[in-house]
Formats: C-alpha cells, structure tokens, sequence
C-alpha cells in the first residue's frame, strides 16, 4: 500500500517515526543518509559554451568582420600594415569577450548569494520539542508543522488539520485550491491523495501537522525538476533599451564608416587610405561595453540594497524601483514597529485600564472566558530555540497570550478539536477547544466583525442580551481606543454541540469583551515619509485595521497633516465604481481602512490606469494578486508568507518602510549611473571620430590610429567608465521627482553634452596637440609624411596623450551633469580613483617603453607637449563648471527673464 492509502498512525509508523518527531541522532543519521532537502537544477549550459558565446555576440561579429577585412587587406596589399590593425580587433574581441565573461560569473555568483540571503525555514518537531529549521535539513520521517501561506518544503503525509486547503498548480498544474484532510485515501496515484501535501505546492489555508515522506530529489518537484529546465532571467526593460540603443549606435558607426568611404572613393582618396579610415570610424563608435556594464551596475544595486535590508528576487525591478511615484503601503510591521503590547480592556461595560496584573486579576474569575479566549485562541506554535521556551507568530497574539499568563495563574490548556483559520477578508480567528463542560468556541477579531455574531454578553460573570444600548457602548469604547491608535480587538466565546460543521459554528456568541493593543511607529518612518514627499512619491496606507486607528498612526508618522483626511474603508469603496475610485484617488490626504486583499488590488489596477508606477507591499497569501499585479510588488521578509514572498518582486527583510525608501533611492541611482557612464564614454568618441574627418577631408597626416582608439575604449578608458557605472546615490537624487515612464536613458540634453560639449572640447584639445607637435618638427600644410616617420609618431602619440589627459578630467565632470566637481569630490569613489591611476599608468608605459611603442605605434613625447595639452584641461573644467553652475541657478532663464523685462521698461510698461 502505499502511503495515502495508510492511516495517519500507520504512515509515521512506516517511516519509523513517531508522533513527537526524530530523536535528533536520528535526524543527523538520516540527514547523511538521504542528503539535503534540495531540489538540483540541472545544469545548464557548460562554462566552456557559455564563454564562447561571448564572442558570438554583436559587436563581437561586426569586429570580426572588420579583423577579417583588415587581413584581407594585408593580403592584397602587405605594405599597408593592415595586419596590425586585424590582430588589435582580434584582442579586442578577446578582452571585452574575456571581460564580459567575467562580469556575467560575478553577475550569478552575486544572485545566487542574495538568494542565500533568504533561508526557507519550517518549523519542526523533534524530540518532542518544536524549532525552526532550515528546509534543507528536512529528513523523512521528520513531523513538520505548517500553516497558510507555507511554501510545501517536501512530500508529507498529513497527520493533523484544520482547514487545510493547497495549491497544487506547480506540480500538477491545476490551479483550484484542494481540500486536504489526514484520512486515508483511496486514490491509485499518490500525487491526488486527499492528505499528500506536495513539495513546492503552497498552503492557502489552515493549520496543519505532517510527516515527510520524501525530499530532495525523491519529491515530485525532484522528478519533474529531472524532466524540465526553469526559464531563465528574463531582461529587464532598461537591458533592452541598452541592447537597442547599442545596436542603433552600431549600425550608425557602420553606415558613417560606409559613407565616408564612398565618399573617399568620389574624391579620390588612396583606397587603402580610405579603407582604414572607415574601420577606423567603426571601431572607434561600436560601444563595446555598453550591455555588461550595465547588467553589472544592476547587480551591484542589489548588492547594495542587500545591505540596505532589501532583497532584489526580479533584477529589472531594481530600474523600476527608480520610477516609482506611488507606494501602497500596509500599516502594521511596516509603518509599526509590530512589538504589540496590551494596553486597555473593556470588560461587561467598563474600561480597565492601565492593564498592570495586580488590577486586573480582580477580573480573573468573573470574565474568565475572556482571558482563556486570549490564551487558546491563536495559531502561535510553542517551540524551543538555543534551550529557551519561544512562540512563534504574530506578535499581537503573542501579546495577548502573555497578558493572559499574567491574569491567570496557572493558564489551562485545552486541547484543540478545529479551527476557523483568519484571513484579511474574514477578519476573525475562532478554535474549539475540549472544555470540562464540553467543547467551546473561543473567537477574536475585529470587532464590525465579531459583535456582528455575539446576542448575548458576559457582565460580572452572568449572561445578559446583548442590547442595542449595550452595543452602541461596545462601539463607542472601540471608538475610543482606536482614535488613540490603538489596534482593538473583539473577544467571544460559546458552547458548541457539533464541532466540524463550520457553518454555524460562529453564531450567537456571547460578547467578553475589548483589547486595545498598542503598536507604536517605527523611529524611522517620519524621516522616510518626508524623503519620499520630497522625491515626488505618493505614499498611501492600505490597512485592515479600524478607520480611527490608522487616521491616528498616519497623523503621529506625518504621513497626513489635516485633521480630517479622507478615510475610505473597504465596504465604501465596495460600493465604487472604477470611475469612481479613479476619482478619489485624487485626494491628497487619502486613507483605505479596513480593506480586505481584493480591494487592494482594485486600488493598484486604479492607480496603473492612471499611469502611476505603483509599489506594494503585502503578507499574507491572498496579497499574492496584488504583488503581482503591481509594478513592484514588496513581501514582507519577517511576518511574509511564503507564497507572498513568492509573487513578489523585492523582499523586505526587515518589513521596514524605510528600507523600501533606500530601495528606491538605490533605483533612481542605477539610471543615472548609467547615463554618466554613456555621457563619458560617448564624448570620447568624438576626439577620435573628428581626427578621421580632417584627414579625409583636408588630406592631413592621420591624427590617430584605430589600434590606438582601440586602446582608448578597451583599456585606458575601461575602469574610469566602470566606476561611473556604479556610483553610489546622489544625495539630491531624492529631492527629485520621479522620472517620467517616458523619459529614455539617451536623449537629446545627454547627446549635445556628450558629443557637441565635452566631446568636441577634447577634440580641439587633440587636434591642437596633434598640430602642435608637427608645426613645432617643421612640418607645413600639404606635407606628406610616412607612417613610421618619427615626427608622424610623436604627433599621433600627442593626440593619443591628450585625449586620455582629457579623459582623466572628464570621468570627474560626468560623475554629476549639475553639481560641481567640488561638491562631488574626487576621492569618494574608490573605482574610479584606481582607474585614474591605471589611465596614467598605460599611457606612460604607451609612450615611454619601447613595448608600448611598436604595439600601439607611438614615439616618446617631451614635456612641452604635456604642458601645452594642460590649459585645455583646465579650460574644460572651468568651461563645464561654469555650464554647470549655470543650469544650476538657471542663469539663461533668468538672462532672458531680465531682458524681457527691460523691454517691458523701456517700453514704459511697468508690470
Ligand atoms: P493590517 O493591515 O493592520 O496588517 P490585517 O489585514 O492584518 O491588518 O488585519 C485586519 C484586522 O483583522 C485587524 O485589524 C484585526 O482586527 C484582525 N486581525 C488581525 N490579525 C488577527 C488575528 N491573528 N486574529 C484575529 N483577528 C486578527
Ligand atoms: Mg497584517
């Protein structure tokens, strides 16, 4: 038989267990035995493939192309020297291919290692003790206990439940929630068994105790995970753009090189002149390393928000983030601190309050069924972590357990028959309990839910009807707590003949009475409030609890300042038609109070229509729409379930809102990374495209070679471009509003700065430099110089030596397009520091070693030289400093505002 088919008792038999769990001995054997819980991907592609597959990429090919032709070229022509330049692409191709290899190890070695970040934990009975452990230590014959919104950690046989519904969908594919209970099923195949829960399937209600029968690879999940690969990233929109916005700049450099080699052809120019004059243009604006840096900025973020408590699960999220201009954020755990302390009690019609144990233990006998209703009523597991007695759960109903220890002496317990587990919508926790005068229902809840179902109520021990008057005065001391922002809470309780039939199980209860729970805000969150209503971000609290209670927490964190903000609650907007709803998200002061989890998703599909980028944050199972739906859906790492955790984006690791804001800071950063990292490496294309124009157009001497373009992008170039790609934020970056949706990474502001400003500025430096040195030799316009001529030599290696003196400025000038090199520093990035170094370091050695003259075809240059390129250095600073300081104080609108309004005044028009 096999083990669906068993009884419960039998099962844990056969797999020589027992009801209490593994001796830990045991465990440790067994664990040895049938390895780690874990569930191997196949492996994907070899190393090997993977690293040729570099040079397959585009550039790759076009480069090769152009080695090709540069060795045809060779053959048909040797004395050109046009070998040289084949075998420089050839190392190219080979160093980006080499570079980009790397970054993509780094890239997957840095995932794999956030994921670690996140451990899938169970809580597990051994030795008759409850712990939580890390999922993959699971054994068979382990007892596990679960509860909604577990993730499945291995194939169990259930030996316990209450309410037990799974999601089978990702093993078996449907997606209806299953019934699931412990007896015995006739089923043939075991993967349908009524008290299987399946590894990798989800629990989206109850309460459950099980026996592992399988792990790892031996599970289901294992067998198919044999059989099928899990897709790969997928690429984030701004990777897109990127492969896009390279491939167009490609096929540009492509197309100019083509033309100007027609046009080379109509004038005439020697063909072999022409010819490395179009590979020249080609090689100097193909962006070879566009796409790694910027999957490699990506990541880094990651990293960085990793530190900053916040868990990347989707890597385009990160850009994303950047855009964000709406947070829909939950209020307790979040915007509080979740550390729930009781503080009043409404007991038969009075307050008791302040809730010290001496006053309240009066109270024990005459309302005993309320403090035993908060101390059985709740899904808190009790377990034992490094020898200490601790509940696990939430930690409001750790709250009230605690304060029922303190009341009742010596706190009963008794045993539980079932359970109505609580979710968003109902609002309400009941179990049923073995009493001595037979089973009882114990309820809590939110109190519009639970005095709904109460008709009588417990005053000083006796039952009395539970009047109109009585009712309204249970209301009006809810009320009264909540506008304190307290979190309230409604207890109840009755006798029950038929346990297991649910229906009406929660009726006609008698009403014991309130607790007001105190639930303070986090320290942090105000400031978070106010980086995000200085950063353009909406920040709107979607709760469960009361309408007062969250007015109250949003005024204390300053999340709304009138004394009267809008306060929708989930039965209003119910009743709202989608217009509707559309509408009133205008308000500026908003509040959704009492809003259950479909609900939230309306308002997020709301706020998409209205073009918003929308962040969510949410828990529970039935939040998992919402994430996804969501541009960025947030699970809580803490009080998260799995299967929210799951359909998210991000994980919060310390549920904290203020970590959701650094996220975002870290976002915006991640774009603008990559627009200085394009403005660098985009102005330097000019200095070398400019040299090509001059010798085909005005037949001078060639003020630079490819191979020494090459050495530019591929080495001198390489690192300072790298730092820009992952600066850290910029402090004003949150004093920004959100970027448009629309806005792209390359447009009109970043192309005239990068080519028409710092781009041509370094291109008159070269040139200069260029001339400088040949005028200074003796050479006159018209003169024709050979290529191993050493006045051509040290020319070409003053345009080269002036280009990177240029560039060392510039990495400083694009580390902000507005603020001052003086407020941006010039140590603070530690990469870019090193890149500098490594920039002198090379061109030095290009110059000055006899290596380095042959390779890259260069002489040794003089002083003089470098003290001529110097002023232009500084003239481009001084120049971008003052265009800089001038966007800043918005000097030509106010040039423009003051000669309007002198016009206004000589025309005698006084405003
Ligand atoms: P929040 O947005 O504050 O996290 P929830 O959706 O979690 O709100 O809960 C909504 C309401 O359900 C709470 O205000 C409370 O009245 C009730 N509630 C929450 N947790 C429990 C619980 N464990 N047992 C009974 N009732 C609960
Ligand atoms: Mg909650």
């Amino acid at each position: 038989m096999k083990i669906h088919q068993l009884s419960a008792d039998e099962a844990i038999a056969s797999l020589r267990s027992t009801p209490q769990g593994l001796l830990s001995v045991e465990a440790t054997r067994r664990l040895l035995e049938f390895g780690p819980n874990r569930v191997q991907k196949v492996t994907r592609e070899s190393l090997i493939l993977r690293f040729l597959k570099q040079f397959t990429q585009f550039f790759s090919l076009i480069l090769w192309i152009a080695a090709g032709l540069a060795f045809l070229a060779e053959w048909s022509a040797p004395v050109q020297g046009m070998a040289k330049v084949g075998y420089a692409i050839i190392a190219v191709i080979l160093v980006s291919g080499l570079f980009s290899f790397w970054q993509e190890y780094r890239v997957e070695q840095t995932l794999v290692a956030l994921r670690k970040l996140l451990p899938q934990q169970v809580k597990v009975s051994r030795e008759d003790k409850v712990d939580q452990i890390d999922v993959e230590q699971l054994v068979p014959g382990d007892i596990v206990l679960l509860e909604q919104g577990d993730y499945i950690p291995a194939d169990c046989r259930l030996i316990e439940a209450f309410g037990v519904r799974v999601n089978n969908a990702t093993v078996t594919g449907e997606s209806l929630p299953k019934a699931r209970d412990i007896s015995p099923s006739e089923e043939s195949e075991l993967i349908h068994g009524k008290n299987i829960l399946l590894a990798g399937t989800s629990m989206v209600s109850g309460q459950a105790k099980a026996v592992v029968f399988a792990t790892g690879m031996h599970t289901e999940l294992g067998k198919i995970a044999r059989l099928t690969q899990v897709s790969g990233e997928t690429i984030s929109p701004l990777q897109k753009e990127v492969a896009h916005l390279s491939r167009l700049i490609a096929a540009l450099a492509v197309l100019i090189g083509l033309v100007f080699f027609a046009i080379g052809w109509a004038i005439n120019v020697p063909f072999w002149q022409d010819f490395i004059f179009a590979i020249g243009i080609i090689v100097a604006m193909v962006p070879e390393g566009l796409l790694p840096t910027l999957t490699l900025a990506l990541v880094l973020a990651t990293q960085r928000m990793a530190k900053r408590n916040v868990l990347i699960r989707y890597l385009p999220s990160v850009e994303t983030l950047g855009a964000v201009t709406v947070i829909c954020t939950d209020k307790t755990g979040t915007l509080t601190q979740n550390r729930m302390a009781v503080k009043q009690l409404f007991l038969g019609g009075t307050f008791v309050l302040p809730v010290a144990a001496k006053q309240v233990r009066q109270f024990a006998d005459h309302y005993l069924p309320f403090f035993l209703a908060a101390h059985l009523c709740h899904d808190l597991k009790e377990g034992e972590q490094r020898g200490e007695k601790v509940l696990f759960g939430d930690p409001m109903e750790i709250a009230l357990v605690k304060m029922a220890q303190q009341v009742l002496p010596t706190p009963p317990t008794y045993r539980r028959l079932d359970e109505i587990p609580f979710d968003a919508d109902r609002m309400r926790l009941s179990t049923v309990h073995e009493m001595p005068d037979g089973p009882t229902l114990f309820c809590k809840g939110a109190p519009e839910t639970v005095l709904l179902l109460c008709n009588r109520i417990l005053v000083e021990g006796e039952m009395h009807p539970f009047t109109p008057e009585l009712r309204e005065k249970a209301r009006e001391s809810q009320d009264a707590m909540a506008r304190q922002g307290l979190r309230v809470l409604a207890f109840a309780y009755r006798q029950v003949e038929h346990p297991g039939q649910h229906q009406h199980l929660e009726e006609e209860l008698v009403f014991t009475g309130l607790a007001g729970l105190e639930d303070p805000p986090r320290p942090e969150v105000p400031e978070a409030i106010r980086k995000c209503h200085g950063a353009g971000i909406r920040v709107i609290m979607v709760t469960g609890d009361h309408p007062h209670t969250a007015r109250a927490i949003a005024r204390e964190i300053g999340l709304v300042q009138s004394d009267d903000p809008l306060v929708i609650t989930g039965e209003q907007l119910r009743g709202f038609s989608v217009t509707q709803l559309r509408l009133v998200l205008d308000t500026p002061e908003l509040i959704f109070a009492r809003v259950g989890a479909d609900q939230k998703m309306r308002i997020v599909d709301a706020l998409k229509q209205k073009q918003h980028v929308v962040a969510v944050t949410g828990d529970g199972v039935n939040d998992a729409p919402a994430l996804k739906s969501a541009h960025i859906g947030i699970a809580m790492g803490i009080t998260g379930t799995d299967v929210a955790k799951e359909a998210a984006d991000m994980v919060l690791l310390d549920d904290n809102f203020a970590s959701i804001v650094n996220a975002i800071e870290e976002g915006r950063a991640v774009f603008e990374n990559i627009r200085k990292f394009l403005t660098y490496i985009l102005a330097h294309n000019v200095p070398e495209l400019i040299p090509y124009l001059g010798f085909a157009l005005f037949n001078i001497p060639l003020p630079l070679t490819p191979v020494q373009i090459l050495s530019i992008d591929m080495a001198t170039d390489s690192l300072t471009a790298l730092g820009l790609g992952i600066e850290k934020p910029d402090p004003q970056v949150m004093q920004r509003p959100p970027r448009s949706q629309r806005e792209r990474l390359f447009d009109w502001s970043l192309a005239l700065r990068a080519y028409l400003f710092l781009g041509l500025i370094e291109a008159v430096a070269s040139m200069a430099a260029f001339f400088f040195v040949l005028n200074g030799g003796g050479w006159k316009y018209g003169h024709n110089l050979a290529t191993n001529d050493p006045l051509y030599l040290q020319a070409t290696t003053a345009c080269l030596s002036a280009i990177v003196v240029m560039q060392i400025v510039n990495v400083f000038l694009c580390r902000s397009d507005i603020r001052s090199v003086v407020s941006t520093g010039l140590f603070s990035n530690r990469l870019i520091v090193w890149g500098v170094i490594l920039e002198i370091a090379l061109i030095l050695l290009i110059d000055y070693t006899p290596w380095g003259n042959v390779i890259l075809g260069t002489a040794p240059i003089v002083g003089k030289v470098w003290l001529f390129v110097l002023p232009f250095a500084v003239g481009l600073l001084i120049l971008e400093e003052f265009r800089k300081w001038s966007v800043r104080v918005r000097l030509f609108n106010r040039v423009w505002g003051s000669i309007c309004s002198l016009i206004k005044v000589s025309l005698g028009s006084r405003p």
